[in-house]
């Protein structure tokens, strides 16, 4: 093997988790490399022509507002934030099957908004603009394609091998190569998974009326239907990213009709809450599985974001999750420099393990129950359901704890 070079900490994947966390630890003062296999001018680049009003990524986050506090601690939350984004004041959710409705306000948590719609690739381009002025080694265009270790019980060296030959070495490898994570596979780092039978259609919509600053969700037996808002530059209120869960069966019919047709069955199934709807992208289909490493952690090894976890679209929280373990090993990284301990430490490792193992299957678990109970058409569910989310309404405090746990926030 050539002599390979050596990190203290080497990221791979630099989508929106792994590119903030190599961020971060430069700025802790860490030796960092981040390997990404997209080119990374394409990354930072503005696209040739302006952006028209149509020309929306169907990709879209609801970022949090604890996912903003850590852009805006890693200075890149206004540079992402001078591109389009759409902050939601209102969350309306509510069951197709009933009378049931709940609405989320972010007046009533004296917050500004509930949270940021904004496009992936604003995200990562954001952050992208930062570590090429940081002192990261950045590594683009080129694939991880393989994972050596001298020796797997413990201490020692380890690293990546690149597909163009180069061998990169770190005290730290953390793979932040999302769902599929090969790096995951290579150190056998095993996952409980299975498959929801449900694709997630995204696209970007007109709406007659106005979207109001509202982030609408209504359930079905057959799965849950968002409408996120879009602001354009010219601040046309008129545009809705969906994320449709639908039964595989069900979303292949849908992703079979014209747009017409499609756009009409939209309609329908958000009940006309935003008048004639009109089809203003490609539609996309998402196979959905839920996917959980049972270890986070190995020597010299760490896992995040969608590489650890992957969750059902419904609550929009997958991304909000990575930034949330990005916290916590930034958190314990930090700690384990100002004790002059290594970035391998084990102890550090099995805290960062700890501290994000519980809070991600909680919320996995609770999307699972959200998703059950609504999937079911027997009349006593229908009535808790109904009932529940009536009761749940008029419960000031109670609801302020849900909006305040989806938005990341201590109250
Ligand atoms: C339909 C849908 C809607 C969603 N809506 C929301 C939402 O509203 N809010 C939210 O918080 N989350 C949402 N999510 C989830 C969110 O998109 C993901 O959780 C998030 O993108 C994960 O980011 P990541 O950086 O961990 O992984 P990824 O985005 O998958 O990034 C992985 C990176 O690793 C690189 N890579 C992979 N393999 C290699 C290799 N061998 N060598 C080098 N580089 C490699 C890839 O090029 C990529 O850039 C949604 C997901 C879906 C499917």
């Amino acid at each position: 093997m050539t002599e390979p070079r050596d990190f203290d900490i080497l990221v791979v994947g630099g989508g929106m988790v792994g590119s903030a966390l190599a961020l971060g630890l430069s700025q802790q003062g860490w030796q960092v490399a981040l390997v990404e296999a997209s080119e990374c001018q394409a990354l930072v680049q503005p696209p040739a022509a302006a952006l028209g009003v149509e020309d929306f990524e169907p990709r879209v986050s609801a970022i949090s507002v604890a996912s903003q506090r850590l852009l805006e601690d890693l200075g890149v939350w206004a540079n992402i934030v001078a591109a389009r984004h759409c902050p939601y004041q209102t969350m309306t959710v509510w069951d197709g099957d009933g009378t049931g409705r709940i609405q989320f306000e972010a007046a009533e948590l004296q917050a500004r908004s509930l949270g940021t719609i904004i496009e992936n690739r604003h995200i990562v381009r954001g952050l992208f603009a930062a570590l090429l002025d940081s002192p990261v080694e950045l590594i683009s265009g080129v694939q991880v394609s393989g994972w050596w270790q001298d020796n797997p019980e413990g201490a020692g060296r380890q690293g990546v091998r690149l597909a163009d030959g180069r061998v990169l070495a770190a005290d730290l490898v953390v793979a932040a190569d999302g769902a599929h994570s090969r790096l995951r596979q290579w150190v056998g780092l095993a996952t409980r998974e299975w498959d929801y039978d449900q694709q997630a259609i995204v696209c970007t919509v007109r709406t007659a009326q106005s979207h109001r600053f509202t982030a609408w969700q209504r359930f079905s037996p057959s799965g849950p239907l968002a409408f996120l808002p879009l602001l354009s530059e010219s601040g046309d209120e008129h545009f809705c990213s969906i994320v449709w869960s639908q039964d595989t069966e069900e979303a292949r019919r849908l992703m079979a009709l014209d747009e017409a047709a499609f756009a009409s069955e939209l309609e329908r199934a958000i009940e006309r809450e935003l008048g004639a709807v009109e089809l203003v992208s490609r539609r996309f289909a998402f196979p959905l599985r839920q996917r959980h490493a049972k270890e986070y952690v190995a020597p010299g090894f760490a896992l995040i974001g969608d590489a650890a976890h992957t969750i059902h679209p419904l609550a929009g929280q997958g991304a909000n999750l990575g930034y949330s373990d990005v916290r916590a090993l930034l958190d314990e990284l930090s700690r384990a420099r100002k004790a002059g301990l290594g970035a391998a430490d084990e102890l550090m490792l099995a805290r960062y393990q700890r501290r994000r193992k519980g809070e991600n299957l909680t919320m996995m678990a609770a999307m699972e129950g959200f998703k059950q109970l609504f999937a079911r058409d027997e009349l006593p569910l229908r009535w808790v359901r109904n009932t529940g989310l009536r009761w749940l309404n008029q419960l000031g405090p109670v609801k302020n704890r849900i909006a305040a746990e989806a938005m990341g926030l201590d109250i």
